[in-house]
């Protein structure tokens, strides 16, 4: 990659679309500078008027979603109709805090002895720095701009580096539903460029959705300048069929769970778990399931699997399925890889100690374990470092809902694939990181919660 620039490259006909210069450290200066003066007045403006942007910002990106859609699909492989989806989603999201970012930045007020009455009031930090993945290239972002924006801060993004072209359209986005210039600004900057950005006196927060190795990074430049953060990181999820869950349902929301976005994404079920002696209705049934996604061009219609969004994605998920081979793993399906192309893959004897267990494997590669006691796979969905979330199938929901407390994830979902939804706060434990996005817990990350007493 050349590090000069952000490039747009169709990972399925490899054919280069776009480029984009990185910012010189002075141009960046100065963006900063637009960004803290618009936060100035950004912060004053009632927040009436910032919901009826968000609100405009959502009604285009509901009503333009197949032009945005086309635009990552060509970029990083997504098929169209699922990236037509994340873009709706971003509007579904603009219409949530609408309609609730007034209760949730309501000040509140908590009486005191002696008849005093305290008032506890949500106010904005300031420019909050968003540092983002290409898997989700609009839903990540505005997961996090829309409260941070509805709550009085201003935004700059730094987007990743092969999906420029949605980068540039969310901002034009943002000009276009009428939000003053530098309260949301994207920056083609390096990560050197980054580094430096989070040591200015003007950035009050840090928002990072990506891998953990990434997270570590930004933690300690965030950490060293005493800026918070959100770290929304890797995931290994379970997806656990209990003994008596229904195999058909379980095995289809598994496929789903799993190859959805050609398996890049950080919820994605990547450890299925079942049970031992229901091991070949399993397989035969993943099988026929799997054998039915068509891998191809993410344009057309009927494609399920595009291609993985780069060339160094695809051959690292080669080499760890291949390590894993190494290991006892064994290929029951799939795992040819031409280019970007990974057949969607079924890898069966996988065990702890393997990539295909102790990693994140970023492709369409569903893993199955087996288990044999109930205790086993709890400790088994937590032998992981990753804790973002566990779905568990079974007829038994109230057995279920005694489970959730053994498990150290994020979220649980009980006969569901889980998914994000903007009503529910989302985020991880250990190596997926720390703070949540979306809900109350959402809008209230980059607040300064300020208690007034009066005497
Ligand atoms: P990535 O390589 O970590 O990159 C994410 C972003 O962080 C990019 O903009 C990247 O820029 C930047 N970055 C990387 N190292 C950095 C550093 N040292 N300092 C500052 N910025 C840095 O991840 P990705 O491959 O784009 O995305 C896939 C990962 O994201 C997976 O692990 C997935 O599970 C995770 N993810 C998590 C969630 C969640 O909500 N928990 C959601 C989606 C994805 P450069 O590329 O220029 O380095």
């Amino acid at each position: 990659h050349d590090l000069n620039s952000f490039e747009s490259i169709n990972p399925y006909t490899g054919e280069k679309f776009a480029r984009f210069e990185l910012l010189t450290d002075s141009e960046l200066d100065k963006a900063l500078q637009k960004s803290q003066e618009a936060f100035l007045k950004w912060r004053k403006t009632s927040l009436k008027e910032r919901l009826a942007l968000i609100d405009a910002l959502g009604n285009l990106l509901n009503s333009e979603a197949p032009t945005y859609g086309q635009t990552i699909s060509l970029e990083m492989g997504k098929p169209l109709r699922e990236a037509i989806a994340e873009v709706k989603k971003c509007a579904v999201a603009c219409k949530y805090y609408v309609e609730h970012a007034p209760s949730q930045l309501k000040s509140r007020k908590v009486p005191l002895e002696t008849g005093r009455i305290g008032e506890v009031r949500y106010e904005p930090l300031g420019v909050i720095l968003g540092i983002m993945p290409w898997n989700f290239p609009f839903w990540q972002v505005i997961r996090f701009a829309i409260p941070a924006l509805a709550a009085g801060n201003v935004v700059m993004v730094k987007h990743a580096p092969n999906t420029p072209r949605s980068a540039l359209m969310l901002q034009q986005l943002f000009a276009r539903a009428g939000f003053p210039v530098g309260v949301y600004t994207n920056l083609f900057i390096s990560v050197q460029q980054v580094s430096g950005l989070i040591s200015r006196r003007e950035i009050a927060g840090v928002s990072l959705t990506g891998s953990t190795r990434a997270g570590r990074a930004v933690a300690a430049l965030a950490g060293q300048h005493l800026k918070p953060s959100v770290l929304e990181l890797g995931g290994s999820n379970s997806l656990i069929a209990l003994p008596d869950a229904p195999v058909q349902k379980v095995v289809e929301q598994a496929v789903n769970a799993r190859f959805m976005n050609a398996g890049q994404s950080c919820i994605s079920a990547k450890r299925i778990f079942v049970p031992k002696d229901k091991y070949d209705t399993y397989i035969k049934e993943l099988t026929i399931r799997i054998k039915r996604l068509k891998v191809g061009n993410p344009l057309m219609d009927d494609t399920h699997i595009g291609p993985v969004a780069r060339l160094d994605l695809a051959e690292q998920l080669e080499k760890q399925v291949a390590a894993s081979v190494d290991m006892g793993a064994r290929v029951h399906l799939g795992a040819q890889r031409s280019g970007t192309i990974f057949t969607p893959t079924l890898l069966t004897h996988v065990k702890p100690g393997m990539p295909a267990f102790d990693q994140e494997l970023f492709g369409p590669v569903a893993v199955l374990i087996v288990y044999s006691s109930e205790k086993e796979v709890i400790q088994l969905a937590n032998s992981t470092p990753y804790g973002l979330g566990t779905a568990l199938f079974t007829e038994d929901v109230e057995r279920a809902k005694k489970l959730v407390p053994k498990f150290q994830d994020g979220a649980v979902y009980i006969n569901e694939w889980i998914h994000s939804d903007p009503r529910l706060p989302f985020g991880g434990v250990k190596d997926s990181g720390y703070g949540r996005e979306l809900s109350e817990e959402g809008i209230r990350a980059f607040v300064n919660v300020k208690s007034v007493v009066v005497n």
